[in-house]
């Protein structure tokens, strides 16, 4: 029987100098770690410094080398918590991040027409925060242990 090893998955934030900006560095995490990865969010500031907030996925020993392998290229890497809020206020029930939640976080009601989200069973994937349409659904990010 095959060995099944466990997924290990972590968010960080990447920053990079202007000569790392337009480099494939990220790409290679897949084609050298076999790390999978996540944008969820991206900048630039007018001094051409790269900023990312990625999710990865792998294997530890895997992620572990990327991380060094970043760092070989003057990346600086920060792991971060991330959690994910809504602002009930804005939320117009649309439902449209009710298909995407893999967890049924964020699920409908269906007599009362509203969006419900149970932060309980958020395990703060993002995917809701790039698909609501009055951006109601927050990443709180915060430092965390690599
Ligand atoms: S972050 Fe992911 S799990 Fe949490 S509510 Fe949004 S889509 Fe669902
Ligand atoms: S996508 Fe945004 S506005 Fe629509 S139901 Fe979800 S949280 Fe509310």
């Amino acid at each position: 029987m095959q060995d099944v090893v466990k997924a290990y998955r972590k968010i960080v934030h990447l920053s990079f100098p202007p000569e790392s900006s337009g480099k494939p560095i990220v790409c290679n995490l897949t084609k050298l770690f076999d790390l999978t990865f996540n944008i969820l969010q991206a900048s630039i500031s007018s001094r051409q410094e790269g900023s990312l907030i990625l999710e990865l996925t792998g294997s530890e020993e895997n992620y572990h080398k990327g991380v060094d392998y970043l760092k070989e290229h003057d990346i600086s890497v920060q792991a971060i918590a991330q959690k994910i809020s809504r602002d009930d206020d804005l939320c117009i029930d649309c439902g449209v991040c009710t298909a995407l939640c893999p967890t049924h976080a964020l699920y409908m009601d269906r007599e009362k027409r509203t969006c419900l989200f149970d932060s309980e069973k958020c395990t703060a994937c993002g995917k809701c925060t790039r698909v609501c349409p009055v951006n109601a659904m927050n990443i709180q990010i915060s430092e965390s242990d690599m």
